[in-house]
């Protein structure tokens, strides 16, 4: 059985605040149960792990190509990625 960490998006507050549409009432911002950890207030520490992995060279990525003066669309397209793709990437968002 893996090991549980505190969640780093709620800080093991179980809730997080969310911008929430009311329809005809708009938008407000109020705290929901975390979507990160599903209100638990842990996530599994072997994500956990690969997710600080991922955004790590993430930034490394980011920084590289800000070096070449290169924009994220460029980069997208010389790695024939879309843009989403390639903003995940950089973000460190694990599919
Ligand atoms: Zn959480």
């Amino acid at each position: 059985m893996s090991e549980r960490a505190v969640c780093p998006h709620c800080n093991g507050n179980l809730k997080t605040a969310a911008l929430v549409n009311r329809g005809a009432a708009g938008c407000t911002w109020e705290e929901i149960q975390c979507i990160t950890c599903h209100g638990s207030g842990t996530v599994d520490s072997d994500w956990l792990a690969r997710t600080e992995e991922a955004k790590a060279a993430g930034k490394v990525l980011r920084a590289e190509r800000l070096e070449r003066g290169e924009s994220i669309a460029r980069a997208a397209g010389r790695l024939s990625m879309s843009l989403a793709e390639y903003s995940r990437l950089e973000r460190g968002w694990l599919s």
